[in-house]
Protein backbone atom coordinates (compact mmCIF):
# COMPACT_ATOMS: atom_id res chain seq x y z
CA UNK A 1 0.00 0.00 0.00
CA UNK A 2 1.15 3.66 -0.32
CA UNK A 3 2.05 5.22 2.87
CA UNK A 4 -1.15 7.77 2.34
CA UNK A 5 -3.13 4.33 2.14
CA UNK A 6 -1.77 2.83 4.78
CA UNK A 7 -2.10 5.73 6.90
CA UNK A 8 -5.66 6.45 6.48
CA UNK A 9 -7.07 2.65 6.67
CA UNK A 10 -4.11 2.66 10.59
CA UNK A 11 -6.39 5.02 11.80
CA UNK A 12 -9.82 3.79 10.37
CA UNK A 13 -8.61 0.76 12.22
CA UNK A 14 -7.95 2.06 15.73
CA UNK A 15 -11.19 4.33 15.52
CA UNK A 16 -13.41 1.06 14.88
CA UNK A 17 -11.33 -1.97 15.60
CA UNK A 18 -14.05 -4.17 16.26
CA UNK A 19 -15.53 -3.36 12.22
CA UNK A 20 -13.80 -6.60 11.05
CA UNK A 21 -16.19 -6.81 7.76
CA UNK A 22 -15.91 -3.17 7.20
CA UNK A 23 -12.37 -2.74 7.74
CA UNK A 24 -11.56 -6.00 5.33
CA UNK A 25 -13.65 -4.61 2.67
CA UNK A 26 -11.57 -1.21 2.76
CA UNK A 27 -8.57 -3.25 2.59
CA UNK A 28 -9.05 -5.01 -0.21
CA UNK A 29 -10.02 -2.17 -1.65
CA UNK A 30 -6.85 0.20 -0.85
CA UNK A 31 -4.48 -2.38 -1.97
CA UNK A 32 -6.11 -2.65 -5.42
CA UNK A 33 -6.34 0.65 -5.86
CA UNK A 34 -2.48 1.47 -5.22
CA UNK A 35 -2.00 2.75 -9.16
CA UNK A 36 -4.61 4.80 -9.05
CA UNK A 37 -3.41 6.19 -5.89
CA UNK A 38 0.50 6.51 -7.09
CA UNK A 39 -0.42 8.22 -10.76
CA UNK A 40 -2.81 10.80 -8.61
CA UNK A 41 -0.74 12.40 -5.67
CA UNK A 42 -3.23 15.22 -5.65
CA UNK A 43 -5.67 12.63 -3.67
CA UNK A 44 -4.33 12.81 -0.72
CA UNK A 45 -4.38 16.89 0.02
CA UNK A 46 -7.86 16.63 -1.38
CA UNK A 47 -8.45 13.85 1.51
CA UNK A 48 -10.14 11.54 -1.29
CA UNK A 49 -9.63 8.46 1.13
CA UNK A 50 -10.68 9.55 4.29
CA UNK A 51 -13.67 11.13 3.51
CA UNK A 52 -14.48 7.89 1.34
CA UNK A 53 -14.40 5.55 4.69
CA UNK A 54 -17.04 7.54 6.43
CA UNK A 55 -20.27 7.00 5.72
CA UNK A 56 -22.45 10.29 4.95
CA UNK A 57 -24.91 9.61 7.69
CA UNK A 58 -25.96 6.17 9.48
CA UNK A 59 -29.08 5.66 11.93
CA UNK A 60 -29.67 2.85 14.23
CA UNK A 61 -33.01 2.55 15.67
CA UNK A 62 -34.85 0.02 17.37
CA UNK A 63 -37.93 -1.68 16.16
CA UNK A 64 -39.98 -3.20 19.05
CA UNK A 65 -43.36 -5.65 17.76
CA UNK A 66 -45.54 -8.35 18.75
CA UNK A 67 -44.83 -11.80 17.82
CA UNK A 68 -47.87 -14.36 17.72
CA UNK A 69 -47.72 -15.32 21.28
CA UNK A 70 -48.11 -11.30 21.96
CA UNK A 71 -45.25 -11.23 23.29
CA UNK A 72 -42.86 -8.61 22.75
CA UNK A 73 -39.92 -8.77 20.70
CA UNK A 74 -36.91 -6.20 20.34
CA UNK A 75 -34.78 -5.87 17.13
CA UNK A 76 -31.73 -3.35 16.18
CA UNK A 77 -32.72 -1.70 12.44
CA UNK A 78 -29.73 -0.20 10.34
CA UNK A 79 -29.76 2.62 7.75
CA UNK A 80 -26.13 3.42 6.31
CA UNK A 81 -26.02 6.44 4.02
CA UNK A 82 -22.98 5.64 2.55
CA UNK A 83 -22.91 8.42 -0.58
CA UNK A 84 -25.17 10.56 -2.26
CA UNK A 85 -22.47 12.09 -4.79
CA UNK A 86 -24.08 10.73 -7.75
CA UNK A 87 -27.97 10.39 -6.84
CA UNK A 88 -30.45 8.72 -4.25
CA UNK A 89 -28.87 6.68 -1.74
CA UNK A 90 -29.23 2.81 -3.13
CA UNK A 91 -28.95 -0.49 -1.41
CA UNK A 92 -31.21 -3.14 0.12
CA UNK A 93 -32.61 -4.09 2.74
CA UNK A 94 -31.19 -7.29 4.65
CA UNK A 95 -33.23 -9.23 7.80
CA UNK A 96 -30.77 -11.81 9.06
CA UNK A 97 -29.66 -12.30 12.73
CA UNK A 98 -26.11 -11.67 11.39
CA UNK A 99 -26.93 -8.00 10.68
CA UNK A 100 -24.66 -5.60 12.43
CA UNK A 101 -23.06 -1.99 12.20
CA UNK A 102 -19.73 -3.66 11.00
CA UNK A 103 -21.60 -5.35 7.98
CA UNK A 104 -23.85 -3.01 7.04
CA UNK A 105 -20.81 -0.45 6.59
CA UNK A 106 -19.09 -2.57 4.37
CA UNK A 107 -22.22 -3.62 1.94
CA UNK A 108 -22.63 -0.01 2.39
CA UNK A 109 -18.65 0.81 1.42
CA UNK A 110 -19.24 -1.96 -1.22
CA UNK A 111 -22.68 -0.55 -2.66
CA UNK A 112 -21.15 2.64 -3.58
CA UNK A 113 -18.20 1.76 -6.04
CA UNK A 114 -20.81 -1.06 -7.65
CA UNK A 115 -23.29 1.31 -8.29
CA UNK A 116 -21.18 3.74 -9.75
CA UNK A 117 -19.70 1.01 -12.32
CA UNK A 118 -23.71 0.77 -13.68
CA UNK A 119 -23.04 4.51 -14.74
CA UNK A 120 -27.42 5.26 -13.52
CA UNK A 121 -27.71 8.01 -11.58
CA UNK A 122 -27.79 6.44 -8.22
CA UNK A 123 -25.37 6.70 -4.65
CA UNK A 124 -24.99 3.53 -1.96
CA UNK A 125 -26.83 2.80 0.54
CA UNK A 126 -27.39 -0.29 2.60
CA UNK A 127 -29.81 -1.10 5.51
CA UNK A 128 -31.40 -4.26 7.32
CA UNK A 129 -32.14 -5.39 10.46
CA UNK A 130 -31.25 -8.44 13.33
CA UNK A 131 -34.55 -10.16 12.51
CA UNK A 132 -34.50 -13.79 11.42
CA UNK A 133 -37.98 -14.13 9.01
CA UNK A 134 -36.67 -17.79 9.08
CA UNK A 135 -39.53 -19.94 11.33
CA UNK A 136 -41.26 -16.90 11.44
CA UNK A 137 -45.36 -16.51 10.35
CA UNK A 138 -46.52 -14.33 7.50
CA UNK A 139 -48.21 -12.23 10.49
CA UNK A 140 -45.52 -11.75 12.69
CA UNK A 141 -43.47 -10.69 9.14
CA UNK A 142 -45.47 -8.33 8.31
CA UNK A 143 -45.95 -6.82 12.28
CA UNK A 144 -42.18 -6.71 12.66
CA UNK A 145 -41.82 -5.12 8.77
CA UNK A 146 -44.33 -2.43 9.86
CA UNK A 147 -42.58 -1.66 13.03
CA UNK A 148 -38.89 -1.69 11.30
CA UNK A 149 -40.78 0.79 8.27
CA UNK A 150 -42.55 3.18 10.81
CA UNK A 151 -38.72 4.53 11.85
CA UNK A 152 -36.64 3.96 8.27
CA UNK A 153 -39.71 6.20 6.12
CA UNK A 154 -38.46 9.17 7.82
CA UNK A 155 -35.02 9.05 6.25
CA UNK A 156 -36.10 7.68 2.76
CA UNK A 157 -37.98 9.11 0.06
CA UNK A 158 -37.92 8.55 -3.95
CA UNK A 159 -35.63 11.57 -4.32
CA UNK A 160 -33.76 11.00 -0.78
CA UNK A 161 -32.58 7.16 -0.45
CA UNK A 162 -34.55 4.30 -2.25
CA UNK A 163 -33.86 0.73 -0.32
CA UNK A 164 -34.66 -2.39 -2.22
CA UNK A 165 -34.46 -6.61 -0.98
CA UNK A 166 -31.72 -8.59 0.13
CA UNK A 167 -31.20 -11.59 1.90
CA UNK A 168 -34.25 -12.24 3.82
CA UNK A 169 -36.55 -9.47 2.06
CA UNK A 170 -38.47 -10.15 -1.37
CA UNK A 171 -41.14 -9.19 -2.98
CA UNK A 172 -43.89 -10.01 0.45
CA UNK A 173 -41.41 -7.59 2.48
CA UNK A 174 -41.16 -4.79 -0.07
CA UNK A 175 -44.91 -5.06 -0.36
CA UNK A 176 -45.35 -4.53 3.40
CA UNK A 177 -42.58 -1.82 3.17
CA UNK A 178 -44.70 -0.11 0.73
CA UNK A 179 -47.96 -0.35 2.19
CA UNK A 180 -46.64 0.82 5.64
CA UNK A 181 -45.01 3.66 4.04
CA UNK A 182 -48.36 5.14 1.84
CA UNK A 183 -50.34 4.88 5.63
CA UNK A 184 -47.28 7.19 6.68
CA UNK A 185 -46.99 9.01 3.96
CA UNK A 186 -48.78 10.34 0.35
CA UNK A 187 -47.42 7.44 -2.04
CA UNK A 188 -44.96 5.04 -1.95
CA UNK A 189 -44.52 4.34 -6.08
CA UNK A 190 -40.92 5.12 -6.14
CA UNK A 191 -40.08 5.11 -2.42
CA UNK A 192 -38.73 1.20 -2.76
CA UNK A 193 -37.50 -1.12 -5.65
CA UNK A 194 -37.75 -4.84 -6.12
CA UNK A 195 -41.77 -4.40 -6.04
CA UNK A 196 -44.03 -6.90 -6.96
CA UNK A 197 -44.74 -6.22 -10.48
CA UNK A 198 -48.65 -5.47 -9.88
CA UNK A 199 -47.56 -2.74 -7.53
CA UNK A 200 -44.93 -0.57 -10.02
CA UNK A 201 -42.09 -3.37 -9.55
CA UNK A 202 -40.26 -3.69 -13.05
CA UNK A 203 -40.48 -7.04 -15.74
CA UNK A 204 -37.38 -8.53 -14.94
CA UNK A 205 -36.06 -7.19 -11.67
CA UNK A 206 -36.74 -10.18 -9.41
CA UNK A 207 -33.83 -12.36 -12.11
CA UNK A 208 -31.58 -8.92 -12.71
CA UNK A 209 -28.91 -9.90 -10.35
CA UNK A 210 -28.49 -14.31 -11.01
CA UNK A 211 -29.00 -13.28 -14.83
CA UNK A 212 -26.10 -10.26 -14.59
CA UNK A 213 -23.80 -12.60 -12.88
CA UNK A 214 -24.11 -15.06 -15.61
CA UNK A 215 -23.69 -12.52 -18.31
CA UNK A 216 -20.81 -11.37 -16.81
CA UNK A 217 -19.43 -14.53 -16.26
CA UNK A 218 -20.43 -15.56 -20.01
CA UNK A 219 -18.01 -12.41 -20.75
CA UNK A 220 -15.36 -13.41 -18.64
CA UNK A 221 -15.29 -17.25 -20.31
CA UNK A 222 -15.20 -15.48 -23.97
CA UNK A 223 -12.60 -13.18 -22.79
CA UNK A 224 -10.66 -16.64 -21.83
CA UNK A 225 -11.23 -17.74 -25.06
CA UNK A 226 -13.62 -20.75 -23.64
CA UNK A 227 -17.56 -20.89 -22.95
CA UNK A 228 -20.19 -22.10 -21.07
CA UNK A 229 -21.32 -24.93 -22.68
CA UNK A 230 -20.57 -28.35 -21.19
CA UNK A 231 -19.16 -26.40 -18.12
CA UNK A 232 -19.99 -27.51 -14.65
CA UNK A 233 -20.94 -24.99 -12.39
CA UNK A 234 -21.07 -24.99 -8.75
CA UNK A 235 -23.29 -22.63 -7.20
CA UNK A 236 -24.17 -22.18 -3.57
CA UNK A 237 -27.32 -20.34 -1.94
CA UNK A 238 -30.74 -21.19 -3.12
CA UNK A 239 -32.38 -17.91 -3.25
CA UNK A 240 -33.39 -15.18 -5.56
CA UNK A 241 -29.73 -14.99 -6.73
CA UNK A 242 -28.54 -18.09 -6.67
CA UNK A 243 -31.76 -19.76 -8.53
CA UNK A 244 -31.86 -17.28 -11.32
CA UNK A 245 -28.13 -17.42 -11.97
CA UNK A 246 -28.92 -21.47 -12.05
CA UNK A 247 -31.69 -20.72 -14.35
CA UNK A 248 -29.77 -19.11 -16.87
CA UNK A 249 -26.66 -21.10 -16.56
CA UNK A 250 -28.58 -23.68 -17.97
CA UNK A 251 -30.36 -22.02 -20.42
CA UNK A 252 -26.81 -21.35 -21.99
CA UNK A 253 -25.79 -25.18 -22.14
CA UNK A 254 -24.01 -25.02 -18.56
CA UNK A 255 -24.54 -28.09 -15.86
CA UNK A 256 -25.33 -26.47 -12.68
CA UNK A 257 -24.19 -29.24 -10.03
CA UNK A 258 -25.03 -27.76 -6.42
CA UNK A 259 -27.23 -25.75 -5.32
CA UNK A 260 -27.36 -25.21 -0.71
CA UNK A 261 -29.22 -23.08 2.08
CA UNK A 262 -27.58 -22.35 4.79
CA UNK A 263 -27.83 -26.15 6.61
CA UNK A 264 -27.50 -28.66 3.63
CA UNK A 265 -26.21 -28.35 0.00
CA UNK A 266 -27.42 -30.50 -2.98
CA UNK A 267 -25.48 -32.26 -5.51
CA UNK A 268 -26.40 -34.13 -8.86
CA UNK A 269 -23.65 -34.86 -11.19
CA UNK A 270 -25.91 -34.72 -14.28
CA UNK A 271 -27.11 -31.61 -13.20
CA UNK A 272 -29.69 -30.15 -10.80
CA UNK A 273 -33.34 -30.29 -12.10
CA UNK A 274 -34.38 -26.70 -11.45
CA UNK A 275 -38.23 -27.29 -11.59
CA UNK A 276 -38.03 -28.89 -8.24
CA UNK A 277 -35.46 -26.43 -6.76
CA UNK A 278 -38.48 -23.79 -8.16
CA UNK A 279 -40.96 -25.44 -6.35
CA UNK A 280 -38.92 -26.11 -3.21
CA UNK A 281 -37.36 -23.06 -2.65
CA UNK A 282 -39.04 -20.23 -4.77
CA UNK A 283 -42.74 -20.78 -4.68
CA UNK A 284 -42.24 -22.22 -1.17
CA UNK A 285 -40.45 -21.72 1.76
CA UNK A 286 -38.67 -24.97 2.34
CA UNK A 287 -35.53 -26.65 3.10
CA UNK A 288 -33.29 -27.65 -0.10
CA UNK A 289 -32.57 -31.14 1.73
CA UNK A 290 -36.06 -31.90 0.49
CA UNK A 291 -35.13 -31.82 -2.79
CA UNK A 292 -34.06 -35.17 -2.53
CA UNK A 293 -37.67 -36.26 -2.14
CA UNK A 294 -38.08 -35.74 -5.63
CA UNK A 295 -34.62 -36.83 -6.68
CA UNK A 296 -33.21 -39.27 -5.33
CA UNK A 297 -30.12 -40.23 -7.06
CA UNK A 298 -28.92 -36.73 -5.64
CA UNK A 299 -26.51 -36.28 -2.38
CA UNK A 300 -27.13 -33.54 0.09
CA UNK A 301 -24.62 -32.96 2.63
CA UNK A 302 -25.08 -31.02 5.87
CA UNK A 303 -23.15 -27.80 6.23
CA UNK A 304 -21.38 -25.82 3.86
CA UNK A 305 -21.16 -26.87 0.04
CA UNK A 306 -17.47 -25.49 -0.25
CA UNK A 307 -16.53 -28.00 1.89
CA UNK A 308 -17.48 -30.94 -0.24
CA UNK A 309 -15.22 -32.58 -2.85
CA UNK A 310 -16.67 -31.99 -6.09
CA UNK A 311 -15.46 -31.44 -9.96
CA UNK A 312 -16.31 -28.28 -11.17
CA UNK A 313 -15.15 -25.74 -13.72
CA UNK A 314 -16.91 -22.90 -12.47
CA UNK A 315 -18.12 -21.78 -8.48
CA UNK A 316 -20.54 -18.85 -8.08
CA UNK A 317 -20.96 -18.27 -4.61
CA UNK A 318 -24.38 -17.17 -4.16
CA UNK A 319 -25.02 -17.18 -0.68
CA UNK A 320 -23.41 -15.10 1.66
CA UNK A 321 -20.61 -12.92 2.99
CA UNK A 322 -17.71 -14.97 4.13
CA UNK A 323 -18.87 -18.18 2.98
CA UNK A 324 -15.40 -19.38 1.03
CA UNK A 325 -12.51 -19.54 3.45
CA UNK A 326 -9.05 -20.55 2.37
CA UNK A 327 -8.92 -24.02 2.66
CA UNK A 328 -12.15 -24.23 0.65
CA UNK A 329 -10.57 -22.34 -1.89
CA UNK A 330 -7.76 -24.70 -2.34
CA UNK A 331 -10.20 -27.28 -2.38
CA UNK A 332 -12.03 -26.22 -5.30
CA UNK A 333 -8.57 -25.36 -7.15
CA UNK A 334 -8.00 -28.76 -6.80
CA UNK A 335 -11.22 -30.17 -7.81
CA UNK A 336 -10.72 -27.94 -10.82
CA UNK A 337 -12.68 -24.99 -10.70
CA UNK A 338 -10.49 -21.85 -13.04
CA UNK A 339 -13.20 -19.10 -12.66
CA UNK A 340 -15.41 -17.76 -9.80
CA UNK A 341 -17.98 -14.53 -10.31
CA UNK A 342 -19.37 -13.43 -7.01
CA UNK A 343 -23.45 -13.38 -6.79
CA UNK A 344 -23.29 -12.65 -3.42
CA UNK A 345 -21.70 -9.77 -1.78
CA UNK A 346 -18.07 -10.38 -0.54
CA UNK A 347 -18.46 -14.22 -0.38
CA UNK A 348 -14.72 -15.02 -0.67
CA UNK A 349 -12.84 -14.22 2.89
CA UNK A 350 -8.95 -12.91 2.67
CA UNK A 351 -7.60 -16.14 2.84
CA UNK A 352 -9.71 -17.07 -0.55
CA UNK A 353 -8.65 -14.15 -2.19
CA UNK A 354 -5.08 -14.89 -1.76
CA UNK A 355 -5.65 -18.66 -3.08
CA UNK A 356 -7.54 -17.84 -6.33
CA UNK A 357 -5.29 -15.23 -6.77
CA UNK A 358 -2.17 -17.41 -6.43
CA UNK A 359 -4.01 -20.41 -8.40
CA UNK A 360 -4.86 -18.39 -11.46
CA UNK A 361 -8.27 -18.31 -10.92
CA UNK A 362 -9.80 -15.77 -12.45
CA UNK A 363 -12.32 -14.49 -9.90
CA UNK A 364 -14.91 -11.75 -10.95
CA UNK A 365 -15.55 -9.46 -7.80
CA UNK A 366 -19.13 -8.80 -6.37
CA UNK A 367 -19.26 -5.01 -7.25
CA UNK A 368 -19.16 -5.80 -10.55
CA UNK A 369 -20.73 -8.97 -11.50
CA UNK A 370 -23.75 -8.80 -8.90
CA UNK A 371 -24.64 -4.80 -10.15
CA UNK A 372 -27.20 -5.83 -12.36
CA UNK A 373 -29.65 -6.08 -9.50
CA UNK A 374 -29.03 -2.54 -8.64
CA UNK A 375 -29.19 -1.90 -12.25
CA UNK A 376 -32.36 -2.80 -13.19
CA UNK A 377 -34.05 -1.20 -9.60
CA UNK A 378 -31.84 1.66 -11.37
CA UNK A 379 -34.29 1.23 -14.24
CA UNK A 380 -37.67 0.69 -11.79
CA UNK A 381 -36.80 4.02 -10.88
CA UNK A 382 -36.75 5.70 -14.42
CA UNK A 383 -40.19 3.99 -15.11
CA UNK A 384 -42.14 4.52 -12.12
CA UNK A 385 -41.00 8.43 -12.57
CA UNK A 386 -41.90 7.97 -16.21
CA UNK A 387 -45.38 6.63 -14.96
CA UNK A 388 -44.82 3.72 -17.26
CA UNK A 389 -43.46 0.58 -17.62
CA UNK A 390 -41.27 -1.59 -19.80
CA UNK A 391 -42.05 -4.70 -21.30
CA UNK A 392 -39.43 -7.76 -19.94
CA UNK A 393 -37.42 -8.33 -23.19
CA UNK A 394 -36.45 -4.16 -22.93
CA UNK A 395 -35.54 -4.85 -19.48
CA UNK A 396 -33.19 -7.60 -20.00
CA UNK A 397 -31.89 -5.94 -22.67
CA UNK A 398 -30.56 -2.66 -20.78
CA UNK A 399 -29.30 -5.48 -18.22
CA UNK A 400 -27.33 -7.09 -20.97
CA UNK A 401 -26.28 -3.80 -22.62
CA UNK A 402 -25.19 -2.85 -18.61
CA UNK A 403 -23.22 -5.60 -17.74
CA UNK A 404 -21.52 -5.47 -21.01
CA UNK A 405 -20.40 -1.77 -19.89
CA UNK A 406 -19.10 -3.00 -16.72
CA UNK A 407 -17.14 -5.97 -18.22
CA UNK A 408 -15.88 -3.13 -20.55
CA UNK A 409 -14.55 -0.81 -17.61
CA UNK A 410 -13.03 -3.46 -15.45
CA UNK A 411 -10.74 -4.40 -18.86
CA UNK A 412 -9.84 -0.89 -19.36
CA UNK A 413 -9.16 -0.46 -16.12
CA UNK A 414 -6.74 -3.30 -16.39
CA UNK A 415 -5.30 -2.37 -19.48
CA UNK A 416 -4.92 1.17 -18.71
CA UNK A 417 -2.71 -0.14 -15.66
CA UNK A 418 -1.13 -3.49 -17.53
CA UNK A 419 -2.88 -5.64 -15.17
CA UNK A 420 -3.93 -8.23 -17.15
CA UNK A 421 -7.41 -9.53 -16.60
CA UNK A 422 -7.62 -8.89 -12.86
CA UNK A 423 -10.91 -8.11 -12.95
CA UNK A 424 -11.16 -7.41 -8.77
CA UNK A 425 -8.46 -4.70 -9.44
CA UNK A 426 -10.18 -3.93 -12.58
CA UNK A 427 -13.45 -3.35 -10.59
CA UNK A 428 -11.61 -1.37 -7.47
CA UNK A 429 -10.02 1.18 -9.88
CA UNK A 430 -12.71 1.53 -12.31
CA UNK A 431 -15.17 2.59 -9.34
CA UNK A 432 -12.63 4.38 -7.51
CA UNK A 433 -11.87 6.61 -10.48
CA UNK A 434 -15.55 7.38 -11.10
CA UNK A 435 -16.15 8.24 -7.31
CA UNK A 436 -13.07 10.12 -6.94
CA UNK A 437 -13.52 12.71 -9.79
CA UNK A 438 -16.91 12.93 -8.53
CA UNK A 439 -16.00 13.92 -5.21
CA UNK A 440 -13.22 16.16 -7.26
CA UNK A 441 -15.63 18.31 -8.71
CA UNK A 442 -18.27 18.94 -6.38
CA UNK A 443 -15.69 20.63 -3.66
CA UNK A 444 -14.96 19.26 0.05
CA UNK A 445 -18.15 17.85 0.97
P1 LIG B 1 -32.05 -14.81 -0.35
O1 LIG B 1 -32.48 -14.53 1.02
O2 LIG B 1 -33.06 -14.90 -1.43
O3 LIG B 1 -31.17 -16.15 -0.40
C1 LIG B 1 -30.02 -16.32 0.35
C2 LIG B 1 -29.58 -17.75 0.22
O4 LIG B 1 -28.32 -17.92 0.84
C3 LIG B 1 -30.53 -18.72 0.90
O5 LIG B 1 -30.54 -19.92 0.21
C4 LIG B 1 -29.89 -18.86 2.28
O6 LIG B 1 -30.24 -20.07 2.94
C5 LIG B 1 -28.43 -18.85 1.93
N1 LIG B 1 -27.66 -18.37 3.07
C6 LIG B 1 -27.86 -17.27 3.80
N2 LIG B 1 -26.95 -17.17 4.80
C7 LIG B 1 -26.17 -18.26 4.67
C8 LIG B 1 -25.05 -18.76 5.40
N3 LIG B 1 -24.58 -18.09 6.45
N4 LIG B 1 -24.49 -19.91 4.98
C9 LIG B 1 -24.98 -20.58 3.91
N5 LIG B 1 -26.04 -20.16 3.19
C10 LIG B 1 -26.62 -19.03 3.57
O7 LIG B 1 -30.96 -13.68 -0.69
P2 LIG B 1 -30.44 -13.21 -2.10
O8 LIG B 1 -30.38 -14.35 -3.04
O9 LIG B 1 -31.19 -12.01 -2.47
O10 LIG B 1 -28.98 -12.71 -1.73
C11 LIG B 1 -27.85 -13.59 -1.76
C12 LIG B 1 -26.58 -12.75 -1.83
O11 LIG B 1 -26.61 -11.91 -2.99
C13 LIG B 1 -26.35 -11.78 -0.66
O12 LIG B 1 -24.98 -11.66 -0.43
C14 LIG B 1 -26.88 -10.46 -1.19
O13 LIG B 1 -26.31 -9.36 -0.54
C15 LIG B 1 -26.42 -10.55 -2.63
N6 LIG B 1 -27.13 -9.68 -3.54
C16 LIG B 1 -28.48 -9.79 -3.71
C17 LIG B 1 -29.12 -8.97 -4.61
C18 LIG B 1 -30.56 -9.12 -4.94
O14 LIG B 1 -31.01 -8.48 -5.91
N7 LIG B 1 -31.32 -9.94 -4.24
C19 LIG B 1 -28.40 -7.90 -5.32
C20 LIG B 1 -26.97 -7.94 -5.14
C21 LIG B 1 -26.39 -8.77 -4.25
P3 LIG B 1 -31.39 -20.08 4.06
O15 LIG B 1 -32.67 -20.00 3.31
O16 LIG B 1 -31.17 -21.35 4.77
O17 LIG B 1 -31.13 -18.87 4.92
Amino acid sequence: MTTYSQRVYQTLKDKYPEQEDFLGAVEEFFQAIQPVLEAHPEYEDLAILERMVEPERIFIFRVPWLDDEGKVQVNTGYRVQYSSLNGPYKGGIRFHPTVNLSIMKALAFEQTFKNSLTTLPIGGGKGGADFDPKGKSDQEVMKFTQSFVTELQKYIGQDQDVPAGDIGVGGREIGYMMGQYRRLNDAAGGVFTGKPVLAGGSLGRTQATGHGVVYFLNHVLEAAGDSLAGKRVMISGAGNVAYYAAELVEELGGIVVSLSDSTSAVYQPDGLDLNIVKELKIEGRERISRYLEEDPEAKNFEGSLWDQDIQADIALPCATQGEINGDQAQRLVDNGVRYVVEGANLPCNKEAQAVFKEAGVQRAPAKASNAGGVAVSALEMAQNSMRLAWNADRVEEKLQAIMQSIFDQCLEACKKYDLDQDYVAGADIASFENIAELMKLQGVI
